[in-house]
């Protein structure tokens, strides 16, 4: 039986560990912190008692690394898989216009979907259905050295379609604006959203917190397959001898006599591990900003909505509070959180009158280093699952996926890693 040793306990780093466990190989996972997960978490709010997430996380139908991820640990069944496909644009004075496809005739229910949607003329939703037809069958090679901007530009879209379609889309799914995002990338998204099957667009939600969907079932299922877990230990170094890992250092103890590492932690960590082949990784990052507000008498009856032209792109609705997600929010970084309140409660105020007499309490997580930002040159220099040092592998969504920053790229390249790991053949 192979030993595995894997660095970093988030969702690229599990997901590795379940693919290898349940392969039968001898794995060993350490993290720095005291939580598995690392950007997919959860913590208890202390005055309410509710668990809350880091911030909303969307999964689309088309994360198909996701939904087998969560197969096999169990925990499928912890998304709620909606029949149709509904987006409530919320407006200025609380006016709310619906996109809603239903549950069947695909791909017809979607063009009839956007037809209705009164957002958009004639002509925006013309050429946006003849370009989202356009797309299934691009070869994104010939748009790779585009910005998204420009590509939407060359392909006649509307204003009106960037402002309510083509940024919302963007800005969520790669957390950067147009003017940054690689046209080869997106168009790589849409054709997944699109054209990968007949869910791919469907938004899935989670039934309770990321914690009890992705991490707790995780852990369980590790446990089970004797992986050894070793939280709130940072490894320090990594020590080769040639081509080869020798030892790693934590700041506990010492690991060595491995058959293969699997490092699996975030870029701008990388740099301390003293490899030489890994170091000047150096990519952009784009932050996120949540913010949850309890409210006296809660207007929102949808489970979400999308806003078009402000600061806050959405809202989720949760019952006992709603969740403001901010992506590419770089500007609220530096702000103090009760300037950020203070913000973001003038700017809803525009959209539901009175809201800010309503919040009872809030709660603020800014995530500064949540992505890297998918620009041109950087997609070009991530780095794929092998390394030039022969037993040590790389994992993480920032690693060459093919795929944003999310979920789905840490959960694929964990599963790439593994099996990296398992047809390894000495070259
Ligand atoms: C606020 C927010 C919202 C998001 N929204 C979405 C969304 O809607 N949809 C979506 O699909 N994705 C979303 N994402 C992205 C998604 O969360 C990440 O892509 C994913 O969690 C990254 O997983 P990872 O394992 O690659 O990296 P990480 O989560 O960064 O995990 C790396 C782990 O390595 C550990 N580590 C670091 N250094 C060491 C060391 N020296 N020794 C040991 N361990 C170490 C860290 O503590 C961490 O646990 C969001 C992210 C954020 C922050």
């Amino acid at each position: 039986m192979k030993n595995v040793l894997i660095i970093g306990g988030g969702l690229a780093g599990l997901s590795a560990a379940v693919y290898l466990s349940k392969n039968n190989m001898n794995v060993t996972l350490v993290e720095a912190t005291h939580k598995l997960g690392g950007k997919t978490y959860s913590f208890i709010d202390e005055n309410s008692k509710y668990e809350i997430d880091n911030g909303q996380h969307i999964i689309l139908g088309c994360y198909q690394e996701t939904i087998k991820y969560l197969r096999v640990i169990s925990a499928f069944d912890k998304l709620k898989i909606p029949k149709e496909f509904s987006l409530n644009y919320l407006l200025p004075n609380f006016k709310i216009h619906r996109l809603k496809v239903s549950g069947y005739f695909y791909p017809f229910n979607l063009f009839c979907g956007f037809t209705k949607l009164e957002l958009m003329d004639l002509d925006d939703k013309k050429n946006l259905l003849w370009f989202l037809l356009k797309i299934r069958f691009l070869d994104t090679e010939k748009i790779d050295n585009l910005n998204v901007k420009e590509w939407l530009e060359l392909e006649k879209q509307t204003n009106k379609s960037v402002e309510i379609f083509w940024s919302v889309l963007c800005v969520g799914a790669l957390n950067t604006s147009i003017e940054n995002a690689s046209a080869k990338l997106f168009c790589e998204v849409l054709k997944k959203i699109f054209w990968s099957n007949n869910n791919g667009y469907k938004f899935l939600l989670t039934e309770n917190s990321l914690n009890d969907t992705f991490i707790r079932p995780a852990e369980t299922f590790l446990l089970q397959h004797n992986v050894r877990i070793y939280k709130s230990e940072k490894v320090e170094n990594v020590l080769l001898s040639g081509y080869e890992v020798k030892s790693v250092f934590t700041n506990k103890r010492k690991f060595d006599d491995y058959d293969f590492y699997i490092i699996a932690i975030p870029y701008h960590s990388i740099e301390s591990l003293n490899l030489p082949s890994l170091k000047n990784l150096y990519f952009r990052h784009s932050s996120i900003l949540n913010v949850y507000f309890w409210l006296d008498n809660n207007p929102f009856v949808e489970p979400y909505y999308a806003l078009v032209n402000s600061e806050v792109h959405w809202i989720f609705n949760k019952g006992n509070y709603i969740n403001i997600t901010i992506s590419n929010a770089g500007k609220f970084i530096a702000m103090s959180k009760p300037e950020i309140e203070e913000v973001i409660k003038l700017e809803l105020e525009k959209f539901i009158p009175g809201f800010s007499k309503r919040v009872i309490k809030s709660i603020i997580v800014k995530e500064k280093k949540a992505t890297f930002i998918p620009d041109n040159q950087t997609i070009n220099k991530r780095p794929s699952t092998r390394t030039s040092i022969k037993n040590l592998f790389l994992a993480g969504d920032w690693t060459d996926t093919k795929l944003p920053a999310t979920i789905e790229g840490a959960i694929k390249s964990g599963r790439m890693a593994a099996e990296s790991v398992i047809n390894f053949q000495h070259y």
